[in-house]
């Protein structure tokens, strides 16, 4: 392992709330120490970091990485790709694949497989039911020594009262979250967009905001009951945020995270039947779009997520109501995060904060981080280049970026997993 400098760059650490220029050195694989004014060790290469932000690698809480059992939408190796272009050297991976993550060595596996890439930290969440059905609860505690980071059913609403008691109880007891995609299902069934005036003039079958509303509100009341701790997903509304603000307040165990294109787009995205802008959940209207931006300010949203979805050409070229819902998100996470700092509404040090450290402290792990003496896991990046999304042509194998044609700026320049360069 070859020792480095990275010189002169704004180093920025949100865990120590540092935001400073410096350099850092990475010694045996490890941050050895970062500051102003290191000197320039023999032996040591240096590395012109030219004024770049240097950050922890980003830690992303929410993905389908197509494996085991869609690996012609994904792979780990091909998601490794995607996620080391984008900054990210830690990744959560969602357990309703085929086989869903029931078993213990499934868990193991796909962590494995992650270990294999050399470049990304595969995190599993467990499956909270068999196949991740909705029915019958796993072994939780069997799951949870296999590793797994918490539990959900991946893009399936936990859907009966009952057993979402029984999960905050179980999971309580082993320290775990319980991590729901908040989506009453009954009302969400059949739907292809948000319901209102749009769906209506595209003639496409409507889900009601309402739907995401109704579960947050069963599963603070549930949180309270049991004690149990839960995340939701990607929350999307004005009425769920005002809940979980509320239920913050309370001092319950309860926690959220949202994906770019709910602070970035909104539901006119989908224009003439687009479907690589058809989400699950949809896209929303204006007002809730400003209100999850609002949240990210004032740290009602704990976290950003890349909630990535692959889907393939057959999954998407389909009418709209029978497309699939998903969207492609390695790629673009810091990117189209970095879109909200530009307009002001986020400091840049909150920003890499909810791409960093609080998803690696949701998810119990250390990384995420510019602690002496942690693995160097870095992400280098040039918060003004511009670039433009474009399907066909990012990193990895999934294609289907609702960001299609977006002008961004923020550009990442090198990404380090434990000091070893796997990108740029
Ligand atoms: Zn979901």
């Amino acid at each position: 392992m070859s020792d480095f400098l990275l010189a002169d760059v704004r180093l920025l650490d949100p865990a120590a709330g540092l935001d400073q220029p410096g350099d850092i050195l990475v010694r045996d694989g490890r941050i050895a120490d970062l500051g102003a004014g290191l000197g320039r060790p023999e032996g040591v290469a240096v590395i012109a970091g030219g004024g770049a932000v240097l950050c922890p690698g980003l830690v992303d809480m929410r993905a389908e990485l197509g494996e085991p059992g869609g690996a012609w939408r994904e792979t780990v190796a091909s998601a490794a790709l995607a996620a080391a272009a984008g900054g990210i050297t830690t990744v959560a991976a969602l357990p309703d694949s085929q086989p869903a993550l029931d078993e213990p060595a499934l868990v193991r596996l796909l962590r494995a497989r992650g270990e294999e890439t050399g470049s990304l930290t595969v995190l599993p969440f467990g499956a909270l039911t068999r196949g991740c059905r909705g029915e019958e609860m796993a072994e939780l505690g069997l799951l949870r020594e296999a590793g797994a980071v918490a539990f959900t059913d991946g893009a399936r609403a936990i859907g009966p009262a009952r057993l979402m008691r029984l999960a905050l109880s179980y999971a309580g007891m082993l320290g775990a979250r319980i991590v729901q995609h908040p989506e009453d299902p009954s009302l969400a069934e059949g739907g292809a967009a948000t319901e209102g005036e749009l769906a209506t003039r595209l003639g496409l079958p409507g889900i009601p905001t309402a739907a995401e509303a109704i579960m947050v509100a069963r599963d603070i009341a549930l949180a309270r009951l049991t004690g149990g701790a839960v995340h939701f997903a990607h929350v999307s509304t004005a009425s769920a945020l005002t809940l979980v603000r509320r239920a913050k307040d309370e001092g319950l165990s309860v926690t959220c995270d949202t994906a770019p294109p709910y602070f970035d787009l909104n539901e006119t995205a989908i224009g003439d039947w687009r479907t690589y802008a058809k989400l699950s959940p949809p896209l929303r209207a204006e007002a809730d779009r400003q209100a999850v931006a609002a949240a990210l300010a004032d740290g009602t949203i704990d976290a950003i997520a890349s909630d990535h979805q692959p889907r393939d050409a057959d999954d998407k070229r389909l009418p709209f109501a029978q497309a699939a819902a998903g969207g492609a998100g390695l790629a673009t996470l810091l990117a189209v995060t970095l879109a909200q700092v530009q307009s002001g509404g986020l400091t840049l040090l909150r920003a890499i904060e909810m791409l960093t450290v609080v998803p690696a402290r949701l998810l119990g792990t250390s990384s995420g981080t510019l602690s002496r003496g942690t693995p160097a896991d870095l992400c280098l990046f040039d918060p003004e280049r511009a670039w433009k999304v474009s399907a066909g042509m990012l990193p990895g194998r999934a294609q289907n970026t609702p960001f299609d044609g977006r002008a961004l700026e923020g550009r990442v320049l090198g990404t380090w997993k434990s000091g070893r360069r796997v990108f740029g």
